[in-house]
């Protein structure tokens, strides 16, 4: 695995402002998709690109083109929250969609619903703003791996040190956030976190 803190001034302001706790539902979505923006440009830096020719109101050039668009996959429901921003820059991308609730005593992932296309032989990039436990998003991964997934990018704005070491162990794995984080607290948040991502998208709770 690799483990890319991604360093960015304005990255850093929006994680702020997203922390804060009298922060509504309409401004934190605002702030996620913002970031989801800088995110997506970091998520794929590497991808190749296909000469094109392309012909201006002057003359006839080569250009370059996305040769294979990555199959995204937004882990419900907190990852909806990064969702447009991705679509906008890669339209052509095929989505996934995976829904997990952690079991309250064990932290343990539970699959709800799934709808997968085809990932053999592709680059995905899953999208799981919290990364607590590492239990989703392993079980996700190793999913995305059994399907013969070429390599996956994990987009995350927080990170516990906890679910970073649960991934240690994935090769073709890269792991992006803006922070890393202190730990998680007893009831598995992350500390100083910012609450519940999908409650603070979707709903006014933490
Ligand atoms: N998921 C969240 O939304 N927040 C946390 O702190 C941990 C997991």
């Amino acid at each position: 695995m690799e483990m890319i803190e991604f360093e960015h001034p304005i990255a850093r302001d929006f994680v702020t402002r997203l922390r804060r706790k009298d922060v509504p539902p309409v401004k934190f979505r605002a702030y996620a998709n913002r970031l989801a923006y800088l995110l997506a440009v970091e998520a794929t830096r590497d991808l190749r690109t296909v000469p094109a020719e392309v012909t201006t109101p002057l003359e006839t050039t080569l250009g370059e083109l996305l040769a294979d668009p990555p199959v995204i996959v937004p882990i419900l429901r907190a990852g909806l929250g990064l969702l447009e921003a991705f679509q906008d820059l890669l339209p052509d991308s095929p989505v996934a969609f995976i829904g997990m609730t952690r079991n309250d005593t064990t932290a343990e992932p539970v699959w709800h619903y799934s709808s997968i296309p085809n990932v053999a032989g592709k680059k995905v990039i899953v999208l799981d703003p919290m990364l607590a436990t590492g239990g989703t998003a392993s079980a996700v991964i190793s999913s995305l791996f059994d399907r013969k997934a070429l390599e996956v990018i994990l987009v995350s704005v927080v990170a516990a040190p906890e679910g970073i070491a649960r991934l240690k162990t994935f090769d073709n794995l890269t792991v992006i956030t803006v922070c890393v984080d202190r730990e998680l607290d007893s009831n598995w948040y992350i500390r100083p976190g910012l609450g519940d991502f999908g409650d603070r998208l979707y709903s006014d709770g933490i």
